[in-house]
């Protein structure tokens, strides 16, 4: 059922935000009409958030907002496409215009941040959940896949992994942090920022990428798989944050780092030879690049640590739940 005493979509969602000049009919008519630039392909992705499920029950009306648009930025980011329009749709369980307003906001400072239009959307009554679809370019020949790794490839990372896994921890009251780790720890789990220009930049560099949504394992087992190709993980070289690590032992950042998820940083492969210009691309951005393992040709992927196998447990490796 939909709002019909509310036109909540043009009230909330239409503002003075950027008008892109590929936009050719935004918001208003049945459809809006896009325009791909010449020699560009249409890179899509959708997220869906549904509350209890994707985000906690009492997560801030501006965090939902901004994550469902991180994730959906980050799988653009993964493939090295450059954003450019969204569309959402809210299902909502009654109007709360409080809880309204502080969405927008949130969502709009994303749409000015990245210089992204809204081009589409719905809302419906219904338990509290958020899809979004993003839209980004990108020459289809210079496009990041999973399917490029090869045996003798690095893997690398743009940033620390763990910290989100750490942040939801802190969230659900599992683990204590002092104030500002605390406040590092919950915005790495509720604002992740995606790794959009380093996506760019890793256009024709890298062989093959994906943004660290599940956990380090499963993404790149995810590369690993589409590349039919295998993996060793450097557990000492994933980088973990100094937060991370003053507020729990190493092992339990590992673990999160290895199978937690949310952090939304990139991983991506490299031919050794090229590691040494990716560094210096990245860095153009501001972005860091850790090296933290290495593709072979067998399948499956492997974990060591300090020249150990770690073997990881089958139903999720979390040893939270036992401490
Ligand atoms: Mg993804």
């Amino acid at each position: 059922m939909g709002f019909s005493e509310f036109n909540l979509i043009e009230r909330f969602f239409v503002r003075d935000n950027p008008q892109r000049r590929d936009v050719v009919l935004g918001i208003g008519d049945d459809c809006a009409l896009l325009k791909v630039p010449e020699g560009q392909s249409l890179a899509v992705s959708m997220d869906t958030l549904v509350e209890g499920v994707h985000f906690l029950h009492d997560t801030a009306a501006a965090d939902v907002a901004a994550k469902a648009m991180a994730v959906n930025l980050s799988d653009l980011a993964a493939i090295g496409a450059e954003p450019a329009w969204v569309t959402l749709s809210l299902s909502i369980p009654k109007i709360d215009l409080g809880w309204l307003q502080a969405f927008s906001d949130s969502f709009h400072e994303m749409l000015n941040h990245y210089v992204l239009q809204v081009v589409g959307g719905d809302t419906t009554r219904g338990p509290l959940s958020i899809t979004m679809q993003a839209h980004g370019f990108v020459p289809s020949n210079v496009a990041l896949r999973r399917s490029g790794a090869k045996a003798g490839d690095l893997v690398c990372v743009t940033g620390p992994l763990g910290d989100a896994c750490l942040g939801l921890k802190v969230a659900q009251h599992k683990l204590a942090a002092p104030g500002n780790l605390r406040d590092y720890l919950l915005g790495k789990y509720y604002r992740p920022k995606p790794k959009v220009a380093a996506g760019i930049v890793l256009r024709s560099r890298a062989t093959s990428a994906i943004d660290v949504s599940d956990g380090l394992v499963a993404d790149l087992g995810h590369i690993c798989k589409a590349s039919g190709v295998g993996a060793v993980i450097t557990a000492e070289n994933i980088p973990l944050s100094e937060a991370a690590k003053s507020v729990t032992t190493e092992e339990r950042v590992l673990d999160c780092a290895l199978t937690g998820g949310d952090d939304y940083e990139l991983c991506f492969t490299v031919a050794e030879d090229d590691l040494r210009n990716v560094k210096a691309a990245l860095e153009t951005v501001g972005v860091p690049c850790y090296p933290v393992g290495r593709i072979t040709g067998k399948s499956g992927v492997r974990v060591t640590h300090h020249g150990k196998t770690l073997e990881l447990d089958r139903v999720g490796f979390d040893h939270f739940a036992a401490a």
